[in-house]
């Protein structure tokens, strides 16, 4: 096995999967399957070395869109499953539907994931799969259901499908072409793969039972035609698989053992198991079959998790594209500073159980806090400034003041901090008339710069409207933090500031939720008609000196603040611009 790439963030807390695959690895349920080097029918595992992995899982989305936070939960749990358990993940495209799949959307998956901290090589081999290159073994598949009368093409239009299928209390109705001879059914399956027939005219259905209590059962359609090129393979195909017949094979030929999914699977899994069952009761596929196992998917409150819904956020130009940092894309994410190491803290703290329910959002934004707070450097930001003039420090003159970079974490040192005669403060920082309680600066108070000198407030002056314009004050030359005697001056108040002619003034987008309702488009709404219009502000702030070299995708702690990226598209060298990730408690509803 390679080495991990990434450590478990936290303890397992165990969970139903876990404790099913220690049961088949303690019971030697996959034990004695070989493996071929690359995924195949059964001859091309017959007769090769044992797997080397112990178990196999899959994360298999369909290339039809970004990756949101729910799809990271899968990815933590497939991946980090087969981390912990000796086996190996498979990144596999579950690429079966030409019509709305593109390489932009493959692309952004695999960084993604990769994003996340993982990775699909393992003993030397790479095991990225995509499901297309599958559709020969699909084929023939098909085929041999048709030879072994388990698979009949059905010329009835979608409404008489649909009207005969039955329902919940009723039996489906046999079609007409339901016992048409094999010959037939391969001569019509042959027609539709040339290209003989018109989308629509015919499909070809599994000829199960059309009384089965499960309706999935009632001859569930496994091949469409569809004349569209596919991004991979082209115009090879006319017909495709469907979604149901595709995906135990991709799992069959992988030699998935685990192949876990959403819950809304869960009344597939009897077609699942009785499609694996025939293919490798007939020797297509090698034994022991891949079993199906379904999880909850996350929810989260204030954004939507539905691909569907996220294309129309784009599309309607709600936000700027796929990875605005609003987004609840992993792309998104990313450029908001969230990091992958609060994802998988998050996908550990949620667990994995099998009934659905609501996680809020605030608890992925406290994963993204304790990540943060672990690796950000502190560093000063004035984001609503108000300029500080020290009237007895002299005109040109600066010096420097030096900061710890992590509070708890000395070894990370510190930098040093401009300071000079004028400097910016935040405007709530200073009370003309100072509430009770108020410890910050007023006229004729004491206060601490942060990491610099003591300072007593004069006065301040006011334009026409009665704004404050600029606060004065004189400074204590012997009160410099960490100088001798310094804390001999006892001041409730401690402020942050930046020099004035040394800051580095930027744009600063102040992110906030994208929606404004836990449950966007409940009670009927128009989830659009949610959006928190106040989802981003952006301002200029000052900054201290130490941020203009900041490189894209560095996150630190704006002290009192909370946690900013310099964003990775709109960064300059030299010239960084900041997204707020999250601040530093919630303040939301407060
Ligand atoms: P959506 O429903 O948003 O369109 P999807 O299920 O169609 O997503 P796929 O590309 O098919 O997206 O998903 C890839 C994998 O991610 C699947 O195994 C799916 O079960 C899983 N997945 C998708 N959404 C979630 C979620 N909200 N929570 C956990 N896993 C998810
Ligand atoms: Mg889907």
């Amino acid at each position: 096995m390679s080495p991990p790439k990434n450590k478990p963030v936290a303890a397992h807390a165990t969970n139903f999967i876990r404790n099913i695959i220690e049961q088949d690895l303690a019971k030697g349920t996959h034990a004695l399957r070989t493996w071929g080097g690359k995924p195949g029918p059964a001859k091309a595992h017959a007769g090769a070395a044992p797997d080397p992995a112990r178990i196999r899982t899959r994360f298999p989305p369909e290339p039809n869109g970004y990756l949101h936070f729910g799809h990271a939960k899968s990815i933590c749990l497939n991946f980090g499953l087969a981390r912990d358990y000796g086996g190996v993940c498979h990144m596999r495209f579950d690429d079966t539907n030409p019509e709305k799949e593109d390489q932009e959307y493959v692309d952004s998956i695999l960084d993604a994931v990769r994003w996340l901290g993982y990775d699909w090589t393992a003993n030397g081999n790479e095991h990225l799969y995509y499901a297309s290159d599958y559709f020969d073994f699909m084929y023939e598949a098909a085929e041999y259901l048709i030879n072994t009368g388990l698979a009949y093409v059905d010329e009835q239009s979608a409404e008489e499908m649909r009207a005969n299928r039955g329902t919940l209390t009723e039996p489906g109705t046999a079609s007409p072409h339901r016992s048409r001879s094999v010959e037939e059914n391969l001569q019509l399956f042959r027609e539709m793969r040339d290209g003989k027939h018109a989308e629509g005219s015919m499909v070809l259905r599994a000829k199960i039972d059309m009384a089965s209590p499960n309706i999935n059962l009632r001859d569930p359609a496994i091949y469409r035609i569809k004349k569209a090129t596919h991004h991979r393979a082209g115009d090879k195909w006319c017909i495709y698989p469907m979604y149901t017949y595709a995906h135990p094979i991709e799992d069959g030929l992988e030699e998935i053992s685990h192949s876990i999914c959403t819950l809304e699977f869960e009344d597939q899994r009897p077609f699942y198991d009785w499609l694996l069952d025939q293919l490798v009761n007939g020797g297509l596929l090698a034994p022991p079959r891949p079993r199906q196992y379904e999880f909850a998917r996350l929810n989260l409150t204030y954004v939507v998790l539905s691909k569907r819904k996220l294309i129309q956020l784009v599309e309607g130009k709600h936000v700027d594209g796929w990875d605005d940092p609003r987004m609840p894309t992993l792309a998104g994410a990313r450029r908001r500073g969230y990091t992958p190491e609060g994802f998988r803290l998050l996908a550990e703290r949620i667990g994995v159980s099998k009934s659905d329910s609501w996680i809020d959002f605030s608890q992925l934004e406290d994963c993204m806090r304790e990540s943060l707070n672990e690796t950000a450097l502190r560093r000063v930001a004035v984001l609503d400034p108000l300029k500080l003039v020290v009237d007895n420090y002299p005109y040109g003159q600066e010096e420097e003041c030096h900061a710890p970079n992590h509070p708890q974490k000395h070894e990370l040192g510190k930098r040093a901090a401009p300071f000079s005669r004028e400097l910016w403060i935040e405007r709530e920082d200073f009370m003309e008339k100072p509430s009770t309680g108020y410890f910050r600066l007023f006229p004729g108070n004491r206060v601490r710069l942060r990491y610099g000198f003591v300072i007593e407030c004069t006065g301040h002056e006011k334009d026409g409207a009665g704004n404050v314009t600029a606060v004065h004050c004189n400074y204590f030359s012997d009160s410099k933090s960490g100088t001798p005697g310094s804390d001999t001056y006892k001041v409730k108040g401690n402020i942050h500031w930046v020099s004035a002619r040394h800051a580095c003034k930027t744009e600063v987008r102040l992110y906030d939720r994208l929606f404004k309702e836990p449950h966007p488009g409940s009670g009927n709404r128009d989830y659009i008609q949610d959006l928190n219009p106040e989802s981003r502000r952006v301002i200029h702030a000052y900054l201290e000196p130490a941020l203009s070299d900041a490189k894209p995708e560095e996150c630190f702690q704006f002290e009192r603040h909370g946690y900013f990226v310099a964003d990775r598209a709109d960064s300059k060298p030299g010239a960084p611009v900041f997204n707020r990730a999250v601040t530093l408690r919630d303040s939301w509803n407060k």
